[in-house]
């Protein structure tokens, strides 16, 4: 066992106290081995002035949509999708997604995330970039089958099946799946009916955007006379590890599902906010003790990767969701990031605690806008951003040290993605 001794800082603790203290790893096993007074590791990563915190965790992202970033703004969700989106993922190549994947998981090491949610297509693309970034993540093929004939929605269900299968457990088990049907809007109900059972046999959750606009409710209760998440369950979806992303316009009866079966809602506000979906109804989500953790969506909806950003937009659009400034306050927000989205994604990651994956970040405090440290928690919620980060650790690797990538070379990166995004707006042209 070699260790790996992160020392000389503040540590935040799974309960929201901040506390002077070091934090040992087992490198191999990937695992936090001890917190606060602990014995000398191997090695050690300076975290001086620093707060060492879990790891951000993304638990609904689209990667390699970086590619994307800055390329359509300012329109609703679903001529946006149509006019913009879907055009030019049309024509990307899987190595168009590997680079765009890679400039993704760039960001967020630079951000201090350690472990995402990733829906997309041509997955093994996305896998290499996660695997050779040395993140964590849950990955799916997003299965849509609308305007497809039977055979290619078929197609496209044993794909998004295949995947889950396949990409189960790769890069040394960083990578796990999930079976994503796009969202109930998007996919064919006599399908769903077909391969959720096939999911449930493959023992991945399903994941899935639902209730993100009130043009995904509308249709669902006007065609079948039941609210979406009704009409999810009664196809299959939604048992205890599954997850939605968004939930932005959800009824009591629906939240009171999301409670009983254990199913997990993935708030995304930024992208909310953008494509004015919506504000969903986050503290009665917690109230109602619902899973929730917090998510980027793609950076063509957001326009950045940083889940600190997420942190500070999830509080303050939840105040304003429920009429009180006491509403979603720092440390739930805090929570959402770290231990929530880890739990909705079913990582045993998120907390500073032994015995738990050592997916770790550490904050550099010595700045002025983190100046005075009244509450550093307050800080995480309110004034810090992903550019604070100075090291990122996951499953017990140092991924970041000092603010250099050591896993990717920033610079390629870039440049790729610069060349291939040019490149694919001129085919979808
Ligand atoms: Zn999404």
């Amino acid at each position: 066992m070699t260790t790996l001794e992160i020392t000389g800082g503040q540590v935040l603790k799974p309960d929201m106290t901040v506390e002077h203290g070091d934090v040992l790893v087992d490198r191999e096993a990937g695992e936090i081995l001890a917190v606060g007074d602990v014995p000398a590791g191997d090695e050690t990563l300076d975290a001086t002035d620093g707060l060492v915190m879990p790891g951000l965790v993304n638990a609904h992202t689209h990667l390699a949509m970086a590619l994307l970033r800055g390329y359509a703004d300012d329109k609703p969700l679903d001529s946006w999708l149509r006019e913009d989106v879907w055009p030019i993922e049309g024509v990307l190549e899987p190595d168009d997604v590997r680079a765009g994947a890679a400039l993704g998981a760039l960001e967020s090491i630079e951000a201090g995330t350690t472990a995402l949610c990733d829906m997309y297509f041509h997955v093994p693309a996305v896998v290499d970039a996660v695997e050779q970034a040395g993140l964590r993540a849950r990955v799916g093929h997003g299965v849509v089958t609308v305007g497809k004939d039977g055979d290619e929605a078929s197609a496209d269900f044993e794909e998004g099946l295949a995947v889950a299968r396949e990409q189960d457990g790769a890069a040394d088990g960083r990578v796990s799946t999930a079976f994503m049907p796009h969202s109930l809007t998007t996919v064919d109900g006599a399908e769903l009916d077909e391969f959720v059972p096939k999911a449930r046999e493959a023992d991945v959750p399903i994941h899935l955007h639902a209730n993100e606009t009130r043009d995904e409710v509308t249709p669902i209760v006007d065609e079948h006379g039941e609210r979406p998440l009704e009409y999810a369950a009664s196809h299959g979806l939604l048992n205890e590890t599954d997850f939605i992303a968004h939930g932005t316009h959800l009824d009591a009866t629906e939240i009171d599902l999301l409670a009983e079966t254990g199913a997990g809602v993935v708030h995304c506000p930024a992208s909310n906010m953008k494509l004015a979906s919506g504000i969903a109804p986050v503290q009665e989500l917690l109230d109602a003790g619902v899973t929730v953790g917090l998510g980027t969506d793609g950076a063509a909806s957001n326009n950045d990767l940083d889940v600190f950003d997420e942190l500070r937009d999830a509080a303050m659009v939840g105040k304003l969701a429920a009429d009180d400034a006491s509403a979603v306050d720092a440390a739930a927000a805090v929570g959402m990031a770290t231990a929530g989205s880890a739990d909705v994604l079913g990582f045993d990651s998120g907390r500073l605690a032994e015995g738990k994956k050592a997916d770790i970040a550490v904050l550099d405090l010595d700045s002025a806008h983190l100046t005075p440290q009244h509450d550093l928690v307050s800080h995480l919620a309110y004034a810090a951003s992903g550019a604070d980060v100075l090291h990122t650790i996951c499953d017990g690797d140092v991924l970041m040290r000092d603010r250099e990538v050591l896993t990717l070379d920033a610079e390629q990166v870039r440049e790729e993605a610069e060349e291939r995004a040019a490149a694919a707006v001129e085919r979808a042209r």
